[in-house]
C-alpha cells in the first residue's frame, strides 16, 4: 500500500532484504539493455523487469544487492519511495520550482513510521525526486553498501563467501 510522505515520519533501512524477495522489479529500457548481458532480465508486453529465479531476485546475495552505481535499477534505488508526476495534495513535494508527488510503500518495508515528517525524511523525499529524475545516481540516505557486482563476480570465480548485511546498497 502506498501512503502520501507527509503521512510518514521516518524510514531507514536495516538491509534485510526482504523487499528484494517480494517484489518484480521494473527497470527503464536503457536499464534492461544493460542487465540483458546477465540473461536475469525479460520483457513482458512491452514492460521490462529482473527475471525472479526460484522467486528470488538473482541479484541478491545473502541479504545484499551486488548491482552497485550505475547498474543498480532506479526502482531500487528509490524503494519504498514511488514517485509520480500525478498525486493527492498530502504527497506533493516541490523540487526546482515543479511539483512531484511522491508516496511510500508500507506494506513490506517494517521500517516505515507513520506520522509528521521528519527533518530526515525530507531530505529522504527530495534524494528520491532527485534519483528519479537521474540527477542523482549515487545514494547518499537511502539504504546501506555491499560487496558490488565486481565483488559478487569474484567471489563465484574464487567460490569465496560474501560478506553480508546490506540490501538495497547504493
Ligand atoms: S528497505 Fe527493504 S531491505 Fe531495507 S529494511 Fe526495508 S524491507 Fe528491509
Ligand atoms: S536491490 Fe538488487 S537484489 Fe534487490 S531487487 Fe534490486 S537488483 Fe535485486
Amino acid at each position: 500500500m502506498l501512503v502520501p510522505w507527509r503521512k510518514v515520519h521516518s524510514w531507514h533501512c536495516v538491509a534485510c532484504g526482504r523487499c528484494c524477495r517480494e517484489y518484480r522489479v521494473p527497470l527503464r529500457f536503457y536499464e534492461y539493455l544493460k542487465l540483458r548481458g546477465t540473461g536475469f532480465v525479460e520483457e513482458r508486453a512491452g514492460k521490462f523487469y529482473i527475471r525472479k529465479i526460484g522467486g528470488i531476485c538473482p541479484f541478491q546475495h545473502g541479504n545484499l544487492c551486488v548491482l552497485q552505481g550505475e547498474l543498480k535499477p532506479t526502482a531500487c534505488k528509490l524503494y519504498p519511495f514511488n514517485v509520480r508526476r500525478k498525486g493527492d495534495e498530502l504527497a506533493e513535494f516541490e523540487y526546482e520550482g515543479e511539483v512531484f508527488y511522491v508516496y511510500v510503500d508500507v506494506s513490506t518495508c517494517p521500517n516505515v513510521v507513520l506520522g509528521k515528517p521528519s527533518f530526515m525524511m525530507r531530505k529522504l523525499v527530495e534524494e528520491a525526486v532527485q534519483i528519479y529524475l537521474g540527477e542523482k545516481r549515487s545514494i547518499d540516505y537511502i539504504t546501506a553498501r555491499g560487496v558490488g557486482y565486481e565483488g559478487f563476480v569474484k567471489q563465484k570465480r574464487y567460490g569465496k563467501t560474501a560478506r553480508v548485511g546490506g540490501a538495497r546498497n547504493e
